[in-house]
């Protein structure tokens, strides 16, 4: 009986290139199963529901990692009426408030392949937070703005779910241009999930590695940026081209490189802030108190 709730497996679901090759991961236990984040693209959110019906226990509970369409868009759809969404309170608010225009913005380019409506977590959870489902027990982190506008990850005994806090050799998604708090969140998380498997958001699993790699490709990025920058808060078409150029040959064959370029001006804007933000900061220091 107390082997029982121990035992689960995890089962992923991963979307082919046009879907982003996001994962969704099902936690199967002896009572039900447990979804983490809910993919992008109907025919994928389908196949992962026919995927959880074929197990043919209960959805006890979804979880949401952060706040971007391929992890939520799946929600109406493969959580019912009565199903708990769980999510970090700020990733709920971000998916209420970011829907409508992210369906706005992709609609026209995925066009039925792109739900009509979205679902906004329901349970809304602080970090450290835990969460009881089918004898597991789920723990939540938050870290705020890093690849979204709201990152968090779970913890399951040694695994963790950490959504796209690191994407593991795919080029990653960096228009929110958040990339100086996610080096922050980096340095902080590969101390705390030493020698815990990590399953991200797109990619395979593996260990805290693909947080120092995550961590290197950002550096990369953002000095690349930087020098083509110089200071515009824009990059140039042939400048973009530069960077994609760079960051293929940094990341050689990996998928998603059109990612390269869809982020380059929110890091331009990103890195132009950052110069006032530390010129406005130097000068606060020298005034005398
Ligand atoms: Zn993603």
């Amino acid at each position: 009986m107390s082997d029982r709730t121990s035992e689960y497996r995890v089962h992923t679901y991963t979307a082919a290139e046009p879907g982003l090759f996001v994962n969704s991961y099902v936690i199967e236990t002896a009572e039900g199963v447990v979804l983490v984040d809910a993919n992008l693209l109907l025919s994928d959110v389908r196949a992962l529901s026919a995927r959880i019906a074929a197990l043919h226990k209960p959805l006890l509970g979804v979880f949401v990692t952060h706040a971007h369409p391929d992890h939520f868009n799946g929600l109406p759809v493969l959580a019912g009426d009565g199903v708990p969404v769980y999510a970090a309170a700020e990733v709920a608010d971000t998916i209420a408030r970011i829907a409508d225009a992210k369906r706005v913005q992709w609609q026209p380019v995925y066009g039925d392949e792109w739900p009509d409506r979205h679902r906004v977590p329901d349970r809304r959870l602080s970090t450290g937070d835990v969460v009881e489902l089918g004898g597991l027990r789920f723990t939540l982190h938050t870290v705020g703005a890093a690849e979204s506008e709201a990152d968090s990850y779970l913890t399951l005994d040694h695994h963790a779910f950490i959504g796209d806090l690191a994407f593991h050799g795919t080029h990653p998604y960096t228009a929110d241009g958040h990339t100086r708090s996610w080096l922050a969140a980096l340095d902080t998380l590969t101390g705390a999930l030493d020698g815990a498997v990590l399953y991200p958001g797109h990619g395979a699993p593996g260990d805290v590695g693909m947080l120092a790699d995550q961590r290197r490709y950002l550096m990369m990025y953002r000095a690349t940026v930087g020098r083509l920058a110089a200071g515009a808060p824009t990059l140039t078409d042939a400048q973009r081209e530069e960077l994609t150029a760079v960051m293929t040959r940094f990341l050689p064959g990996a998928p998603l490189s059109w990612m390269i370029g869809l982020g380059a001006d929110a890091v331009a804007a990103e890195l132009a802030g950052e110069v006032t933000d530390d010129a406005g900061a130097a000068q606060i220091e020298v005034v005398p108190a």
